[in-house]
């Protein structure tokens, strides 16, 4: 049987050096960073993850400002939106929830947050910046598997990687964060031939594919590292609704060295990291040394 990594035990560690960072910033600077976070519409997973952000956000003594717009906002209010929160300076983090109304653009909306305040890591300089290799905001849920990874194996350069899914949130840029990191890289996606065997090479598998238990036990090198990013609702025999992986967690957990749950494994690294995003965030808006509880 294979190590569990407990992303949920990582993450209120995380969670602690935080709240301790933000307690030196106002004690040395007085200063308290504050994260905005836009809901369009009435998605239920999405006002499941608002909430938990916004509580996750005031548990560690950051300022919380929400913004809910109806679902027929148009493009040119949420930029307006986005353009006043990039000129206030409480403001230190802005995450719009994805995804947004058809009659919005993602991208455009995505590339009018400041840069600097681009949270969520998603803007295109941000992006531009983490494939050229050089200092950005880090998309949350990569960060969070790379925190996972190296707490598990340590040193993960030289070890082959396999990337299931190439989306701009999750698949690219843990694919980039991973070569940063010296691993060799293969990104598979819909189109990859052989899958199961390119997948049987790899030290460490990333599912990032939004296709329940896809990946099977027999598709692991043996003690490998699997980190499963997936988050499925299902129904199982009973008419149970549960949630599941990307990864067929019982017959992978049988080959793999260490592998991590859902729930319990990723998706709490994603919010921990979006905090620690915030507070990186606010000490270059303001030039100042990030705290010692987070260096
Ligand atoms: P996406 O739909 O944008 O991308 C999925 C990728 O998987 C695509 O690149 C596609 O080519 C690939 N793919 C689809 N079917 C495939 C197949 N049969 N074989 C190989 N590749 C295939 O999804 P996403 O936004 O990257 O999210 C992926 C999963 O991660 C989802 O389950 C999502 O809910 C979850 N997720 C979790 C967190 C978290 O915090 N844990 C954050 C973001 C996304």
């Amino acid at each position: 049987m294979s190590t569990v990594i407990d992303g949920k035990a990582l993450a209120e560690t995380l969670r602690s050096r935080i709240k301790q960072a933000v307690s030196e910033l106002q004690a040395e600077h007085n200063i308290v960073p504050g994260l905005a976070v836009v809901l369009v519409g009435e998605n239920p997973a999405s006002q499941v993850y608002v909430r938990s952000k916004a509580r996750q956000t005031v548990e560690v003594g950051m300022q919380s400002f929400e913004h809910r717009l109806p679902e027929n906002t148009s493009e040119s209010d949420l930029v307006q939106l986005i353009k006043e929160l990039n000129q206030e300076p409480q403001v230190n983090g802005i995450l719009v929830q994805l995804p947004l109304p058809a009659q919005i653009n993602s991208e455009h909306i995505i590339n009018t947050i400041n840069v600097n305040k681009d949270v969520d890591g998603f803007h295109v300089e941000n992006t531009g910046r983490l494939s050229i290799g050089s200092d950005s905001l880090i998309p949350c849920t990569p960060a969070g598997c790379l925190i996972l990874l190296k707490r598990t194996i340590g040193d993960i350069a030289g070890q082959n990687a396999i990337i299931i899914g190439r989306s701009n949130i999750v698949g690219k840029p843990v694919a980039q964060l991973l070569l940063k990191e010296h691993c060799t890289v293969t990104i598979a996606h819909s189109r990859t031939r052989d899958l199961s065997s390119t997948c049987r090479q790899a030290d460490i598998v990333i599912a990032a594919v939004g296709v329940p238990e896809m990946v099977k036990g027999d598709w692991i090198k043996p003690r490998a590292t699997v980190i499963d990013v997936g988050i499925n609702r299902i129904t199982d025999n009973s008419g149970k609704s549960k949630l599941v992986g990307d990864v067929d967690y019982a017959s992978a957990s049988e080959v793999a060295g260490a592998i991590t749950p859902v729930p319990g494994g990723v998706g709490p690294m994603t919010i921990a990291c979006l905090l620690q995003n915030t507070i990186i965030a606010t000490c270059r808006q303001r030039q100042i040394k990030l705290p010692e509880a987070i260096s």
